[in-house]
């Protein structure tokens, strides 16, 4: 759509990722004349947000996360109407920790009292559903049943269409060079200036590069993910791939991180089987950054496939790059600017935003147009890290 320069809209949403993209999506359905920027060519894979797969799972230690997934199964099966495109997959999702891990105590004790579907699996009743998994005595585990693999690519694409078909205006290749923050904000990108009332920043990995010019520092880190893709020793043999649900493991094999598999729809017959962290990068130059005493993801990857699962090669087939931006504490950025009430802000969701997204697109319209959200907010606040 043709779009003068200097044109006015309520609200400008700055980063056409899955977060923007939501957002503007939120405020096109509260009538309010939207413009999506994005500073590269859509779609593309600089940001966090590309893909095929992302796990969805309400199987959260912290119960917030857990309350606040229920409405968003329910915005994804409203996208899925809309759009007619399926989303969602229900696999179930199993978490294997060792036992007494607090992390997975708390991950029980949500799904039961919140009455979610879910149950604890034997080491007996595993090794008879899923024999290509080697626990390690003394592992435990529990099945979010309602788990799943959400579409990744495929939802953006959905939601950017829905947003366009609302009146929605995206403009790809742009990037923001200049806000002037006012009561009417000015936003200056390579080719063009535009105004609003409203400014949401969804930036991503860039995001502090955004904020810095409006006086604001928050502590994110940009991370670079290493996405591994594994394949069987022999085609079929490990059931893997096969009615396998998706997982998360915690602390496994003597490590402290996390690691989560899932059958891949990006390379049908390899498994996608990733380290849950990354070493500090620049979003630009993230394959320039190789630098000594790194995490080495790949190599605890490795380790586990070994142990866990040894019907894969131990080294990954194919690998490929993403970014998270993540909090100290790894929960999201969704505030007001705390200088400027009309610039709102979501950022830092450290590598586990995506199944949040179409609730995180209501709630940061929400705090854009001055409705009241449903839910606390206090983890989201800026505050908490200047109190700490
Ligand atoms: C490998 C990997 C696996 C993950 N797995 C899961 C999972 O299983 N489940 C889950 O829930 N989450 C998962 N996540 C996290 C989830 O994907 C992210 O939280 C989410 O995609 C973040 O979206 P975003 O919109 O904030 O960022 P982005 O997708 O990076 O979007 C920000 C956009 O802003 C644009 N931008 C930045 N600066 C400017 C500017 N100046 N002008 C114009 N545009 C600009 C960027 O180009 C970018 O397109 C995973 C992430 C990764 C990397």
């Amino acid at each position: 759509m043709a779009v003068p320069s200097r044109a006015m809209f309520d609200c400008i949403v700055l980063g056409a990722g899955i977060q923007g993209s939501f957002t503007a999506y939120h405020l096109a359905k509260n009538h309010k004349k939207t413009l999506l920027l994005e500073q590269f060519p859509l779609p593309h894979s600089r940001g966090s947000s590309h893909g095929q797969t992302r796990l969805i799972r309400r199987a959260y230690a912290e119960a917030f996360y857990t309350n606040m997934m229920e409405e968003s199964y329910q915005l994804w099966a409203d996208l899925e109407k809309e759009s007619g495109i399926k989303l969602y997959r229900k696999t179930g999702l199993l978490v294997i920790a060792p036992s007494g891990n607090e992390e997975f105590e708390m991950v029980c004790k949500n799904m039961e009292e919140r009455h979610i579907s879910w149950h604890t699996l034997t080491q007996e009743q595993c090794k008879q559903k899923y024999p290509g998994l080697c626990l390690k005595p003394g592992d435990v585990v529990c099945c979010d049943n309602e788990g799943g693999i959400l579409s990744a690519d495929k939802a953006l694409r959905a939601v950017q269409e829905q947003f366009q078909k609302m009146g929605g205006v995206i403009r790809d290749g742009e990037k923001v060079k200049h806000i002037q923050p006012g009561p009417v904000v000015t936003v200056t990108t390579t080719s063009s200036v535009f105004e609003a009332e409203k400014l949401v920043i969804t930036a991503g990995p860039w995001a502090q590069k955004v904020l810095g010019p409006l006086g604001l520092e928050l502590p994110l880190k940009t991370l670079r993910i290493n996405v591994c893709y594994w394949k069987e020793k022999i085609p079929g043999k490990s059931g893997l791939l096969q009615n396998f649900p998706t997982f998360l493991g915690i602390e496994l094999n003597g490590e402290e991180h996390e690691v989560y598999g899932l059958s891949s729809q990006e390379y049908p017959g390899l498994l996608k089987i990733c380290f849950h962290g990354g070493n500090e990068a620049d979003p630009e130059e993230r394959e320039l950054q190789e630098k000594p005493n790194q995490i080495q993801d790949i190599q605890i990857l490795c380790n586990f496939i070994s142990e866990y699962l040894p019907d894969l090669h131990p080294k990954p087939a194919v690998v490929e790059q993403c970014m998270y931006t993540s909090t100290p504490d790894c929960n999201f950025i969704l505030d007001h600017h705390p200088l400027h009430r009309n610039i709102v802000i979501g950022s830092g969701f450290s590598g586990h935003g995506f199944k949040l997204s179409p609730l995180v697109g209501k709630i940061l319209c929400e705090l854009s147009i001055g409705k009241q959200p449903l839910y606390d907010l206090k983890p989201f606040r800026i505050t908490r890290f200047k109190s700490k």
